[in-house]
C-alpha cells in the first residue's frame, strides 16, 4: 500500500474518490488564498487594531487545514468502513488553530524579524502536520494503522518547505502575492496530506464492523456539508477582509482629502479653513491672534525665483514655530502671511512685545541654497475676550491691523481699534464711488504758486488734485490717490489731471509753467508719452512749459520700457522733478540714471529747518548735491519767513508753502495773476 513505482502508486490512488479530492482540493485552494487576504488585512491594520484579525485568521487556517484533510479523508476508501472519534476530530481543529498562532503572531508583530518567514512556515508547516496525525488518530477501523517512517519525514519536511516560501512570497510581496502565496500553502497542505497518506500502512482484521455513517452516498454528503460549510465561513471571512480593506483604504483616502483642504501643502501649517474651523471652536475663549505679514518679498522673488521664495516661507515657518508655546496654534492663511493664535495670559502690553519677537525673528537673514536674503515683517494683532466674535471677523480685523501696520513701514505691528475698520469702510467707500466721481467731474484741480527764493518772483504752479465730493466734502489726495492707485483708476485720474492742468495752464502768461505730480503706476503705462503729448497738443501748451514730478519711489521701480518713455518725453522739451527729495529711500544712484531738472525737497525738512541745526545741513547738502549735479532745488512746505530766510541764505533756488500761497482753484489764480501783472511783471506773493 505504500509503494510509489508506478503500478503501486496507481492502486494507491485507486483507494480515493476522484470527486472528493477534487473538492478537496478546490476547497483548499480557496481556503489558502483567504488565509493570504486575512494575513495581508491584518498586517494592514495599526498593532492595536490587528487582534481580531489575528485570531480570524488563525481560525481560518484551522478550518482550512482541517476541512481539506477530512474531506480528502472521506475522499479514501481503502476497502474496509472508517468513522472518527469526535473528540479527537475537534481536537484536530483546535491543534490547528493555536499552532497557527505563533507563527502569524510573528509574522505580524515582529516582521522585522530576520528569517521570520522561514520560522513561521515551519511552525505552520508543523501545525498542518500535527492536525493531520491527531486527525488520522481518530480514524477508528476494523484493523490497525502505522506509517512509513520516510513518508512522514518527507511529508513534513514538503508541509513545513511549502508553507515558509508561501509565507516569504507574502512578505516579499507586501502582500501582493496573495495569489501565489496562497497556491503554496494549499501545495504544503495537500502535499502533507497525501504524502503521507502514501505511507500509511493499514492491517484490516477478519471480521469487520459494518457503520451506515462512512459508506456510500452518506460519506458524499457528508463531505459536501463540511464543504459547503467551511466555504461559506471562508467566503465570509474573504468578503470581508476585502471589503474592511476597501473601507479603510477610502477612510484614510478620505483623511487625506480632509487634511489636504485644511492645510497648507508647502508647509503643512493650517490653511485658512483649517484656521477658521480652530478659531471657531476656540470661540468663547480669550486669545490673541496675530496676523503676520511678509514685506520685500517681491525683490526675492525677482531675484532668485519661486523656488527660494517656497524654502524661505518654510524657513519662516520654522522660526515662527520656535517662537510659540506647545499650545499655541500657527498657520498659513495665504502667501506671504502667517497666524499665531494663542490662549490670552499676562499684562495687556504682552501680545504686542510678544508680536514684535515674532517680526524679529523674521528680519534676521535667511541663509537659502547658499544665498543670503534679507526681508522684513509687520504684524496685526486682534485681542478677542471671547465675547462669541466670529472667526471670520477676528481673521478680517488681524488682517486690517496688519494693513495699517504694513502702511506704517516694516516692522511695525499695530492693535486693531474700530477707527481702523472705520477708516477700511471708508477707503472701500471711495474706491467703490471713484469711477463715477470721474464721470460727474468731482475731482478739480487746485494750484500752489511757486516762487523765486530770491526775488519773490511767481515761476509757475503746481497743480493738486481734490476730490469735490457731494456728500463728504472736500477729500485730499493723501486719501484718494492711494485707493485710485490701488484700484487702477489713477491712470484715468492721471489723464484728467494732465488735460486739466494743461488746459489751465495754456491760459496763464508763457513764462509761467506747470507742475503735474505723476503716480509710479502711471510711468508704467507705454502709452503715457503719446497721452501727454496728446494733452499738450490738444491745449496748445508747450512742452517746455510742463513739469513732471516723479517720488523717489517710482524711480526704484524703473524698468527699461519706463526709462524709455521719460527719456522721450526729456527730448520733447517736458522737465522733470524729483519729488518730496529725502523723505523716501534716498538711493542716490537713479540721479545717474536720470537727470532731473529740478529737485524738491520735502515739507519735513523745510518744517524742522529753524530749529534742529542737522536739518539746517542735510538742507544745505541736499542744495550743493543739486547744484554740482546742475539741478534746481524747490524747498517745499515753507510756512514762515524764518524759514524763507534760512533758505535764502542756504542757496535754494524756488520755494513753495503756506507762506506764499496755498493750493487755489483755478479762478484764484486768475486773480493771483492778475495781482502780478499790477505789479509789473514783480510777483507780489501773499504773505499771512
Ligand atoms: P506733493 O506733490 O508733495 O504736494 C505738496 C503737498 O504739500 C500738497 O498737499 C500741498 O497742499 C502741501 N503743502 C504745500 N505747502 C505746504 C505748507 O506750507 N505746509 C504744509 N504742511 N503742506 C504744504 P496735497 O495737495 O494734500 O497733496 C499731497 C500729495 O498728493 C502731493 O504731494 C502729491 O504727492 C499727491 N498728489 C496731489 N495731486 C496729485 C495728482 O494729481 N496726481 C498724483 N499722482 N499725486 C497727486
Ligand atoms: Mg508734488
Ligand atoms: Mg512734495
Amino acid at each position: 500500500m505504500g509503494g510509489f513505482y508506478l503500478p503501486g502508486l496507481l492502486l494507491w490512488a485507486s483507494q480515493f474518490s476522484a470527486t472528493l479530492v477534487a473538492l478537496a482540493a478546490m476547497l483548499c485552494l480557496t481556503g489558502s488564498y483567504t488565509v493570504m487576504i486575512v494575513l495581508r488585512r491584518a498586517k494592514a491594520m495599526r498593532a492595536g487594531r490587528r487582534m481580531s484579525w489575528f485570531l480570524a485568521l488563525c481560525l481560518c487556517f484551522g478550518a482550512n487545514v482541517w476541512a481539506t484533510h477530512f474531506i480528502a479523508m472521506l475522499a479514501f476508501d481503502p476497502g474496509i468502513p472508517i468513522y472518527y472519534d469526535t473528540t479527537r476530530t475537534a481536537l484536530s481543529i483546535l491543534v490547528a488553530v493555536l499552532g497557527a498562532m505563533p507563527a502569524f503572531a510573528l509574522l505580524l508583530w515582529c516582521p522585522a524579524m530576520r528569517l521570520a518567514w522561514a520560522v513561521a512556515g515551519v511552525v505552520l508547516g508543523a501545525a498542518i502536520g500535527a492536525m493531520h496525525f491527531i486527525g488520522m488518530s481518530a480514524m477508528m477501523l476494523c484493523g490497525s494503522f502505522g506509517y512509513n517512517p520516510v513518508s512522514v519525514v518527507v511529508s513534513l519536511a514538503c508541509g513545513m518547505a511549502a508553507a515558509a516560501l508561501s509565507m516569504r512570497v507574502m512578505q516579499r510581496t507586501a502582500g501582493r502575492g496573495a495569489f501565489r502565496a496562497g497556491l503554496l500553502l494549499a501545495a504544503a497542505i495537500c502535499g502533507l496530506h497525501f504524502i503521507a497518506m502514501g505511507g500509511l500502512v493499514i492491517t484490516p482484521h477478519s471480521h469487520w464492523l459494518f457503520s451506515p455513517f462512512i459508506t456510500g452516498k452518506g460519506k458524499a454528503d457528508l463531505a459536501a456539508a463540511v464543504a459547503a460549510v467551511s466555504m461559506l465561513l471562508l467566503i465570509t471571512l474573504l468578503i470581508s477582509a476585502t471589503t474592511d480593506a476597501k473601507l479603510v483604504e477610502r477612510q484614510i483616502e478620505a483623511k487625506r482629502l480632509w487634511h489636504l483642504a485644511r492645510h497648507d501643502d508647502l508647509t503643512g501649517l493650517l490653511n485658512r479653513r483649517g484656521l477658521r474651523e480652530r478659531l471657531s471652536e476656540m470661540t468663547g475663549e480669550p486669545l490673541v491672534l496675530i496676523s503676520i505679514g511678509l514685506v520685500r518679498l517681491k525683490p526675492v522673488d525677482d531675484l532668485f525665483g519661486r523656488e527660494v521664495v517656497d524654502k524661505l516661507f518654510c524657513q519662516a515657518a520654522a522660526r515662527l514655530a520656535a517662537q510659540l508655546q506647545l499650545a499655541d496654534i500657527l498657520a498659513m492663511p495665504a502667501g506671504e502671511e502667517f497666524v499665531v493664535l494663542r490662549a490670552i495670559a499676562g499684562a495687556a502690553g504682552e501680545p504686542l512685545a510678544f508680536a514684535q519677537r515674532l517680526i524679529d525673528c523674521l528680519s534676521e537673514p535667511f541663509k537659502i541654497d547658499g544665498v543670503t536674503v534679507q526681508i522684513g515683517a509687520c504684524a496685526g494683532l486682534v485681542c478677542s475676550e471671547g465675547s462669541g466674535e466670529g472667526a471670520e471677523s477676528l481673521l478680517s480685523a488681524a488682517d486690517i491691523a496688519l494693513r495699517e501696520a504694513k502702511a506704517a513701514g516694516a516692522g511695525q505691528a499695530r492693535h486693531f481699534t474700530m477707527a481702523m475698520s472705520a477708516r477700511l469702510l471708508r477707503r472701500h467707500q471711495l474706491e467703490q464711488e471713484f469711477e463715477a466721481a470721474l464721470r460727474n467731474r468731482e475731482f478739480l484741480l487746485f494750484f500752489q504758486p511757486l516762487f523765486d527764493c530770491r526775488s519773490l518772483t511767481l515761476r509757475g504752479f503746481e497743480a493738486l488734485a481734490r476730490w469735490q465730493h457731494p456728500e463728504r466734502g472736500m477729500i485730499g489726495p493723501d486719501e484718494f490717490i492711494p485707493v485710485a492707485e490701488a484700484g487702477g483708476m489713477i491712470t484715468a485720474l492721471g489723464e484728467y489731471v494732465l488735460e486739466e492742468a494743461c488746459r489751465a495752464a495754456s491760459t496763464w502768461p508763457e513764462e509761467l509753467r506747470v507742475a503735474v505730480n505723476l503716480s509710479p503706476v502711471q510711468l508704467k503705462s507705454p502709452v503715457l508719452p503719446e497721452k501727454i503729448w496728446a494733452a499738450l497738443a490738444r491745449n496748445g501748451l508747450a512742452p517746455q512749459r510742463l513739469e513732471l514730478e516723479l517720488t523717489e519711489g517710482a524711480m526704484l521701480e524703473q524698468t527699461a520700457e519706463v526709462q524709455l518713455s521719460l527719456a522721450a518725453l526729456k527730448d520733447s522739451g517736458v522737465s522733470f522733478a524729483i519729488d518730496d527729495f529725502g523723505a523716501g529711500y534716498s538711493s542716490l544712484s537713479y540721479l545717474h540714471r536720470f537727470s532731473f531738472e529740478r529737485l524738491k525737497i520735502d515739507k519735513s525738512f523745510t518744517r524742522e529747518i529753524t530749529a534742529s541745526p542737522d536739518a539746517r545741513i542735510v538742507t544745505g547738502a541736499i542744495i550743493g548735491l543739486g547744484a554740482a549735479l546742475g539741478m534746481a532745488v524747490l524747498a517745499e512746505g515753507v510756512e514762515t519767513e524764518a524759514q524763507l530766510n534760512i533758505l535764502r541764505k542756504a542757496g535754494c533756488g524756488q520755494v513753495q508753502g503756506f507762506l506764499l500761497g496755498k493750493p487755489m482753484p483755478e479762478q484764484d489764480v486768475q486773480t493771483l495773476l492778475t495781482q502780478v501783472a499790477k505789479a509789473g511783471g514783480r510777483a507780489v506773493p501773499v504773505l499771512s
